[in-house]
C-alpha cells in the first residue's frame, strides 16, 4: 500500500464519532468488501484490510489516542500485531472478524458451508515404453465416497437433533479483553445439530472408504516426477460440496537396455566385433520402435558415440494448466559401441589372428628402435594423424 489514508476517512466517520458509530460503519464496510463476496477481486481485499485496520485502531481507546496525537506513526507496529489473540493469517483474520460481527448481528455464527473433499496424491509406476509412447492406465484409488444408504447425511432417517453440547448454538463464546472469541462447537462442527439415527453403513460419518478404478491418460514423453492432476477424482466432499482432486506423480521404471537422459535415449556399450570396428560395418541397433541400421566406419574405437536422430523420447510440453501441448519434437537415440575381444574362436579364426599377430610382430622386429624412439612413437600414435 502506498500513502495510508486517514482511518476516520476510511471508515467514513467524524473524528468525534463514538465507538458505536465506528462499529456500525465498520460492519457495513466490512460486509461490503468481504473477500467471500468479492472472490478474486484484490481491490476488495485491500479495502477490507484497510477497513479492518482502521477499525482495530479506532475502537481501542489507547491506540485511538496515540493515532489522534501522532497519526499513523503512533500506531505503526501496533496495527495487525496483537490482534484478537493469535490471528496469524489473513483468512484467520477474516474468519475471526466475520464470525464476530455476524454474531453481533444476532443469530448463530455464519457456517462455513459444506467442506470440499480432500485432495489425494499417489505415485503412478509405469515402464519406459509407456512413458515414451503415452498410455491409458487403469488405477485403483482408495478414497472416500458419499454413503449411498444415507446419501451423506449420516442418518438413517435423515433427522437431526439439537446438539446437546452447545444447545444448538453451534459455538462457544469466550471473552478476551475487548474481543469476543467465538469457536465452533466440536461436537456438531458448528452446525448446532447432531444426527438423530446414525446410519449403520457409515456409522454416521456420511462417507465410506472404497476402492475405485480410475482411467488415467499418461501423455507421451512423461518422465519421473511429472504430476498429473485429475480433477474431481479425490475424496467426496460433504453433501453439496465438490470432490477433491487426484494428483498422480509419475515414476518411470529402469529399462533393461535403454537409459533415458531427458528426451534422449541412450544405449551404453553396444558390442561390435574387432573386425567390424577395424574394417567398418553396418550394424543393426535396437530402437523403441524396432531396429535401425547404423554405419560404423573403419577404425572405430571403443566408446565412440553414434547419434540416431529422432529415435528418442517425444519432448513433453505442458501448458499453464499442466495439460500436454501438441509437440512433434523428439530426442535422439545415442549408442556407444564397445569393441569386443573374441573369446571363443574357431580354428580358422585363430589361424588368421595368429597370422595377423605375426605380421605385426614382423613390423616391430624389422623396425626395431631404441627405447626413446619407442616412446616417441607412442606419442605419435596418440596423435590423430598416424598412418592407418
Ligand atoms: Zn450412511
Ligand atoms: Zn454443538
Amino acid at each position: 500500500m502506498s500513502a495510508k489514508r486517514d482511518y476516520y476517512e476510511v471508515l467514513g466517520v467524524a473524528k468525534s464519532a463514538g465507538t458505536e458509530e465506528i462499529e456500525r460503519a465498520y460492519r457495513k464496510l466490512a460486509r461490503q468488501h468481504h473477500p467471500d463476496r468479492n472472490i478474486g477481486d484484490t481491490t476488495a481485499e485491500d479495502k477490507f484490510k484497510e477497513v479492518t485496520e482502521a477499525h482495530e485502531i479506532l475502537v481501542d481507546e489507547n491506540k485511538r489516542e496515540r493515532y489522534d496525537q501522532f497519526g499513523h506513526a503512533g500506531v505503526e507496529n501496533g496495527a495487525g500485531a496483537g490482534f484478537g489473540g493469535g490471528a496469524s493469517s489473513f483468512s484467520d483474520l477474516v474468519n475471526d472478524l466475520f464470525g464476530n460481527f455476524m454474531g453481533g448481528g444476532g443469530g448463530r455464527r455464519g457456517q462455513r458451508g459444506p467442506q470440499r473433499g480432500a485432495d489425494l496424491r499417489m505415485a503412478l509406476d509405469i515402464d519406459l515404453i509407456d512413458a515414451v509412447r503415452g498410455a491409458k492406465k487403469e488405477i485403483s484409488v482408495r478414497r472416500h465416497e458419499v454413503c449411498i444408504d444415507c446419501v451423506g447425511s449420516g442418518s438413517k432417517s435423515n433427522k437431526r437433533n439439537t446438539c446437546p453440547r452447545c444447545k444448538g448454538r453451534g459455538e462457544f463464546i469466550q471473552r478476551q479483553g475487548f474481543f469476543e472469541l467465538r469457536q465452533p462447537c466440536p461436537t456438531c462442527n458448528g452446525t448446532g445439530s447432531v444426527i438423530a439415527n446414525a446410519c449403520t453403513s457409515c456409522k454416521g460419518a456420511g462417507r465410506i472408504q472404497v476402492e475405485r478404478s480410475i482411467s488415467i491418460t499418461v501423455p507421451p514423453g512423461a518422465d519421473t516426477g511429472l504430476r498429473l492432476l485429475v480433477g474431481g477424482e479425490g475424496d467426496a466432499g460433504e453433501p453439496g460440496a465438490p470432490r477433491g482432486d487426484l494428483e498422480l506423480v509419475i515414476r518411470v521404471a529402469q529399462h533393461k537396455l535403454f537409459q533415458r537422459e531427458g528426451s534422449d535415449l541412450f544405449v551404453p556399450g553396444f558390442p561390435i566385433t574387432f573386425s567390424q570396428a577395424a574394417l567398418g560395418s553396418t550394424i543393426e541397433v535396437p530402437t523403441l520402435n524396432g531396429r535401425t541400421r547404423l554405419n560404423v566406419p573403419a577404425g572405430t574405437q571403443t566408446g565412440t558415440e553414434f547419434r540416431i536422430r529422432s529415435e528418442g523420447v517425444p519432448e513433453l510440453r505442458l501448458n499453464r494448466q499442466g495439460a500436454p501441448v501438441e509437440n512433434t519434437r523428439k530426442g535422439d537415440l545415442r549408442v556407444t559401441v564397445v569393441v569386443e575381444t573374441p573369446t571363443q574362436m574357431t580354428k580358422r579364426q585363430e589361424e588368421i589372428l595368429r597370422e595377423l599377430a605375426e605380421i605385426e610382430h614382423k613390423q616391430v622386429s624389422t623396425h626395431r628402435k631404441g627405447f626413446f624412439d619407442k616412446i616417441k612413437d607412442l606419442f605419435a600414435s596418440n596423435d590423430p594423424e598416424p598412418t592407418r
